[in-house]
């Protein structure tokens, strides 16, 4: 391929996006670097994949954050990185989102530290690639369980604990599954299409506590452990994301500079919403059943 139409579609600040979880080796700001400055987010999944580069987009724009899922280790090791590379605090605390009680404990180990909380990001999720006729009962539940009453969970302690007296912004990460009926995805699509209900009813409910609530649904996005689950090597290898309108995966750094516009004043008469993010993917990609079948029979994919 021409190097300048290669270059058309490379992401722009994608650069050094990586497959880790590390910070960018480099990042330019388009926006300015205090937008966040005095803030605070409480991050779901923010240890690591999307929810560790939105901690880190979030901490280059001021703001101080609170990443928070099961593996403490692994959070530990993921804030001592965040802040080397933004001079910012990030406290890592271990939650478990089935669990509202230690919700509940994390939220007040937050406030006694930053005495505020004016960010939630719901990250976390479970998934996995299984054709619904071999989907057990109990990896469904498990699915709703992490995805849609976490989210539930975790809104209801925040609302609780801070948002109802003292406003605030709520960013729901969700997925375009259902909206074609993604084969093998029956779990997720239905966890992630009930989220995107639950943006709608918080947004009306809790609008006139000062209470922002969006949902933002990425497409495949390269680096993460959802793309390496859900057979993005395997659309990559086949060339399927030439079908997407813009003919590539996305990068953690667009999904995170989209949470920042929802996150930030700059979306500040936007609620009840999904913004999609994906290249137009779930409108041209094809939703290969066969294909997908023999990725999940090669057994690639085992449940969290
Ligand atoms: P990931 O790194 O596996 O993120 C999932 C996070 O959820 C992990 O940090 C995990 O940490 C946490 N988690 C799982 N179960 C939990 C529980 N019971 N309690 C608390 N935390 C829990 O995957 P990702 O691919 O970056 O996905 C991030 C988000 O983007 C997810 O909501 C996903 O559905 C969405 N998404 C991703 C893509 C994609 O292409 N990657 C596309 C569409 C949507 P612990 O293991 O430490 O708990």
């Amino acid at each position: 391929m021409a190097e300048a139409a290669m270059a058309a579609r490379a992401a722009p600040d994608g650069d050094g996006d990586g497959d880790g979880d590390e910070c960018l080796p480099r990042y330019r700001h388009l926006l300015c670097p205090d937008l966040l400055a005095g803030q605070v987010a409480f991050i779901t999944g923010g240890g690591s994949g999307i929810g560790f580069r939105i901690a880190e987009i979030f901490m280059r724009h001021g703001c101080r954050t609170v990443i928070a899922s099961r593996n403490l280790q692994r959070l530990a090791e993921a804030s001592k990185k965040l802040v080397a590379a933004t001079g910012q605090q990030c406290l890592p605390v271990s939650i478990d989102v089935r669990q509202p009680q230690s919700i509940a404990a994390a939220v007040d180990e937050a406030l006694q530290e930053f005495q505020r909380i004016d960010i939630l990001i719901n990250g976390a999720a479970g998934n996995f690639l299984c054709p619904a006729s071999a989907l057990s009962f109990n990896a469904f539940k498990t699915v709703i369980d992490i995805d849609t009453m976490g989210t539930f969970n975790t809104s209801k302690v925040l609302f609780e604990k801070y948002f109802r007296d003292h406003g605030g912004i709520i960013v729901n990460i969700t997925a375009t599954l259902s909206y074609r009926g993604q084969a093998l995805q029956v779990h997720a699509g239905a966890a992630k299409a009930a989220i995107d209900a639950m943006t709608r009813h918080l947004a009306v409910e809790w609008g006139p506590n000062k209470i922002r609530v969006n949902s933002l649904a990425p497409g495949p996005i390269s680096g993460t452990e959802g793309f390496r689950r859900l057979g993005g090597k395997f659309a990559e290898q086949s060339n399927q994301f030439s079908a997407i309108p813009l003919q590539r995966a996305g990068s953690k750094t667009e999904i995170a500079h989209s949470a920042l516009y929802l996150a930030s004043p700059l979306s500040s008469y936007v609620t009840g919403t999904t913004l999609v993010v994906d290249g137009g993917s779930w409108l041209t990609s094809p939703n290969s059943f066969s294909a997908l079948l023999d990725v999940w029979a090669a057994g690639a994919n085992q449940p969290h």
